[in-house]
């Protein structure tokens, strides 16, 4: 397979694959970090809010890492949008060419409308952009997410994506939470979300000592390769309800109408009651 079929195999896996695997009845856990108080004794600047741990799912049988797919309990109309910011180890030499794996427009719509988003962003891709990785994760409406340093499969056959061999897994997912730190990106989230969807026991077992919870979806929008954004849209409209978790793209190169299509489907969602939540947020009702 050609690079460029390589990409874009990749990047149909990340919007088109299965979404119907079940989490596991793990009962959702909030781990709260106690706000540090300034002693009375000891005056001086206040000490910085401390937000609370965003919450997370407690491991599956086994020490499973847990997957989790959507919000599915009560109806309240709530939606989070994900966008995955796709970036392959090996694809330095095409950024290098000109090939921009990066969205600006599409974060600077979800600032101008006020939504609060999920990016699921590649430690590679954090490395090309360490701009937009820091100023991401500085803005409290977001959060990022891990999808890997390298963007290789951990479960194979997936798209054609090299597989990441089972030891080096979680030092994969390791190494990209290295990397936003290095950018500087504050607001990093314990999520991951496999590259191309593709996982199955033995990556989640793998993954355990990462203490990740593993984030899926239940809404495609089909908008990788897309060039129809009214269609990826109506795609996205069809399928939300409420506690849905709908992923999408942060990368021109390869999903060049998610910026449009996001025009629509914001105020189309508000008009019918919805509001826009980070997976945190999402994750956090029990
Ligand atoms: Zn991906």
């Amino acid at each position: 397979m050609t690079a460029l079929g390589l990409l874009g195999a990749a990047l149909v896996g990340c919007g088109t694959g299965a979404a119907d695997t079940p989490a596991p009845k793990a009962k959702a856990t909030v781990a709260e970090s106690a706000s540090p108080r300034a002693s009375a004794a000891a005056p001086g600047p206040k000490p910085a809010r401390v937000p609370a741990a965003p919450p997370t799912m407690a491991p599956g049988p086994g020490g499973l890492t847990p997957v989790y797919t959507r919000r599915a309990k009560g109806t309240e109309k709530v939606v989070a949008l994900t966008f995955d910011a796709d970036m392959t180890a090996d694809q330095g030499p095409r950024a290098a060419r000109g090939e921009h794996f990066d969205n600006p427009e599409l974060i600077a719509t979800l600032r101008r409308l006020k939504v609060d988003a999920t990016v699921f962003m590649t430690g590679r891709w954090a490395e090309e952009y360490p701009d937009q990785a820091r100023s991401i994760g500085g803005d409290p409406r977001f959060e990022i997410a891990n999808h890997s340093y390298s963007h290789y499969a951990f479960a194979s056959p997936c798209y054609g994506l090299p597989t990441v061999a089972g030891p080096d897994m979680a030092s994969d997912v390791q190494r990209a939470f290295d990397a936003f730190r290095d950018a500087g990106a504050v607001n990093v989230v314990p999520y991951f979300r496999f590259p191309g969807g593709c996982y199955d026991d033995a990556a989640l077992r793998a993954l355990a000592p990462a203490g990740v919870t593993a984030v899926q979806w239940d809404v495609v929008s089909g908008d990788a390769f897309a060039k129809d954004a009214d269609a990826v849209a109506e795609q996205v409209l069809d399928g939300v309800k409420p506690g849905s978790l709908v992923v999408m793209h942060c990368t021109r190169s390869a999903a060049p109408v998610t910026e449009r299509a996001i025009r629509r489907i914001v105020p189309e969602l508000r008009a019918r009651g919805y509001r826009f939540v980070k997976v945190s947020e999402l994750m956090s009702a029990r």
